[in-house]
């Protein structure tokens, strides 16, 4: 593992709405008769791992590097990612450098998101029910009948991401994947139209180490001056 220095914390505060009903899967068993559930906190309120959403703002930044012509590695095979093909960390493409790598030199991630909650009590859950096509036959599957649970739409969220040391190139690079996650999907059943979000980030704390010593004051940024500040990174 490589350790670095504190040169800059970013935190970013913001909503994400669920434009379409939203599916997070709990990867449970599924009951026969049981609409496959989403996944739930202790509390039976549903939530987004930050893992999910850290993983599909990756596979968004890698899609968008590569038609830019970057060199990117193939993940999540460890066997093919800069952690095992590359000596020094200098070397990593620039995903790996920002969402980090396993292998013989492991980084860490420079962004983590923080598991998202909704803001207030979602009362009740949507079921949604269909029936399997068979997608080279075109004809009906065998158990066809599908039942699956979702957030409805318009539930929000509150999102916090933190991004550590990330230079500029890796912040516009994600900050455009973060983009892109709005107009695919997030969680399952994307092709019946779920998995729509719409993200808002609202607030941007900047500290450093000294910030930490109690010597430097943290930079917070909102309205007009963080939107102006996205437009400078962009
Ligand atoms: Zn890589």
């Amino acid at each position: 593992m490589v350790f670095e220095k504190l040169e800059k914390r970013m935190i970013f505060e913001g909503k994400l709405e669920a434009i379409t009903p939203l599916h997070v899967g709990s990867g449970e068993e599924i009951t026969i008769g049981e609409a496959t559930p989403i996944l739930k906190d202790t509390v039976g309120q549903p939530y987004i791992p930050g893992s999910s959403l850290k993983g599909r703002t990756r596979t968004e930044a890698e899609k968008i590097a590569k038609k830019e012509g970057m060199d990117i590695c193939t993940p999540p095979d460890v066997k093919t990612m800069c952690g095992t093909l590359k000596g020094s960390p200098k070397e990593f493409c620039i995903c790996c450098r920002i969402f980090g790598t396993a292998g013989t030199t492991s980084v860490a991630s420079k962004v983590k998101f923080r598991d998202a909650y909704p803001i207030k009590k979602v009362e009740t859950l949507l079921t949604r029910t269909g029936i399997a096509i068979e997608r080279e036959k075109g004809s009906v599957a065998p158990h066809a009948l599908y039942s699956i649970e979702a957030v409805p739409a318009g539930t929000i969220f509150n999102l916090e991401i933190v991004a550590e040391n990330i230079s500029n190139d890796e912040l516009k690079l994600f900050l455009a994947a973060l983009k892109s996650v709005e107009d695919s999907a997030l969680g399952g059943s994307s092709t019946r139209g779920f998995g729509k979000v719409k993200i808002n980030l609202t607030k941007l704390f900047t500290r450093t180490a000294k910030y930490y010593l109690g010597e430097e004051e943290e930079k917070v940024l909102e309205g007009e001056e963080l939107k102006r500040w996205f437009e400078e990174k962009r």
